[in-house]
């Protein structure tokens, strides 16, 4: 019934059916806005993704795009790592989800994996199937260690979209439609160290916070601030969640962007490459604070051990996930990733930082951190225009939620020094086209 879906190479009169049935149902039965504002649906011949493989993604004709935009942060790996495929195929041989009755070795071995990778005495690990809704779990467990309601988040955070994350989110046009959301988040300017007392205090149960800004415009803030926001935390009693949906898992270089700074969070929570480019796969990892927590009048409280399902879901930590997440590991270890991002990483920032330099009135500034790169330029619209010309040039990028003025650049870490070179050509070529015909021109 479905095989014109699963060629690799489809015939043209399967490529018009698949397109006309994409587009059709996108509009009837799916979320027609995306055919408005996906940079892809304006160019049908490039509208359907349909393969991707390492680097590169491709549409259905076969024509190449290389994936700077990497699922927004997913594919450290590239797309379909033959070693990831692997495990989850070996996986499936045996099982796929998680029957919820008898115990789970593959997510038992990865919690030992990921504890023993992460910063300061983070321990104890739960799996979700995305970042919001570790983040929700976090929020629920800081309350629970504390008995306290409140929460500090950012100015320009992003920490998702269900309805506990988004009121930890601070981007008007993502949270106004909906009225108000939870009431009890106390907003901090960002890498700000001033008045840290007056937001943080013997109220809050937690305070959120990205260790660099993903959706904000990938920024990088002093390690004073990070420290100061540790020490209020500690001194007030508040859990310390640092959340590293999009930075960790190896996107900074390092294991948990968290290194980059000394910091011990007591509560972290990771997405994105977790997965190895392959599964849905986010967690949450606490310390011992976070996941006993205490209470002064009770002695006796043990947190979350006293109800093993408070943060559970149908189908978070399945075996296809974690014998994706454990592939991943065992790629970072084999081929050196960490050490692979952060060195493409420093060339790719170094050679946009000379084309910004070239560029002043287009380019604001260039900052960054591993293998994530954000690019500003000096308005909105300019970003929207960059965008589409890199994705003219067969280079996918897209413009941060919350600062749509910058450009992320996150490509796999396995991409080629020939790769990179590429990139850089469509972006020289880019901002040349760009100041040859500016706006309103
Ligand atoms: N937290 C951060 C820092 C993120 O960047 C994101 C997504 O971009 C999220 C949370 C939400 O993750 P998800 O989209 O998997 O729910």
């Amino acid at each position: 019934m479905f095989d014109y879906l699963f060629n690799a190479y489809p015939e043209e009169a399967d490529r018009k059916r698949i397109l006309d049935e994409t587009f059709s149902n996108y509009r009837e039965h799916m979320n027609p806005g995306f055919i408005e504002y996906k940079r892809s649906a304006k160019n049908p011949s490039h509208a359907v993704e349909w393969r991707g493989e390492g680097v590169m993604m491709y549409d259905m004709s076969g024509h190449g795009f290389i994936d700077c935009l990497g699922g927004y942060g997913v594919f450290l790996l590239g797309h379909r790592h033959p070693h990831v495929m692997k495990r989850v195929q070996q996986a499936m041989e045996r099982i796929g989800l998680y029957s919820q009755e008898l115990l789970n070795p593959l997510a038992a071995v990865l919690s030992g994996e990921i504890a023993k990778r992460a910063p300061g005495d983070l321990q104890y690990v739960y799996y979700h199937c995305g970042g919001a809704e570790s983040n929700e779990a976090a929020l629920k467990m800081a309350r629970l260690a504390t008995g306290r309601t409140r929460h500090v988040s950012f100015s320009k955070s992003f920490h998702g979209k269900t309805t506990g994350a988004l009121a930890a989110t601070n981007r008007i046009p993502l949270r106004q439609p909906f009225g108000s959301l939870l009431p009890s988040f106390q907003v901090h300017t960002y890498d700000d160290i001033d008045n840290l007392d007056h937001s943080i205090t013997t109220e809050v149960a937690s305070v959120i916070v990205e260790p660099v800004q993903g959706e904000g415009g990938i920024n990088v803030p002093s390690r004073e601030f990070l420290q100061a926001v540790r020490a209020r935390c500690t001194e007030v009693g508040a859990i310390m969640h640092v959340d590293e949906v999009q930075s960790g898992w190896g996107r900074s270089g390092r294991w948990f962007c968290s290194e980059h700074f000394g910091l011990e969070p007591d509560l972290v929570t990771l997405g994105k490459a977790l997965g190895g480019g392959m599964a849905t796969q986010s967690a949450l990892i606490a310390n011992s604070r976070a996941f006993h927590g205490h209470r002064e009048n009770d002695p006796d409280f043990r947190g979350m051990e006293k109800n093993p399902w408070w943060l559970t879901n149908t189908f978070a930590g399945s075996q296809l996930s974690c014998a994706a997440s454990l592939a991943s590991i065992e790629v970072y270890e084999h081929d050196n990733i960490l050490q692979q991002a952060e060195d493409k990483g420093a060339w790719l920032k170094a050679q946009l930082t000379e084309l910004a330099m070239q560029n002043p009135q287009l380019v604001r500034e260039v900052r960054g951190i591993g293998l994530w790169i954000g690019f500003e330029l000096q308005t909105p619209e300019l970003g929207t225009r960059i965008a589409d010309e890199l994705f003219m040039r067969d280079v996918l990028v897209a413009q941060t939620i919350n600062n749509p003025s910058t450009i992320r650049i996150q490509p796999p870490a396995i991409i080629t020094q020939e790769q990179l070179e590429t990139v850089m050509n469509a972006f020289a070529d880019s901002l040349k086209a760009v100041a040859s015909a500016p706006v309103g021109a």
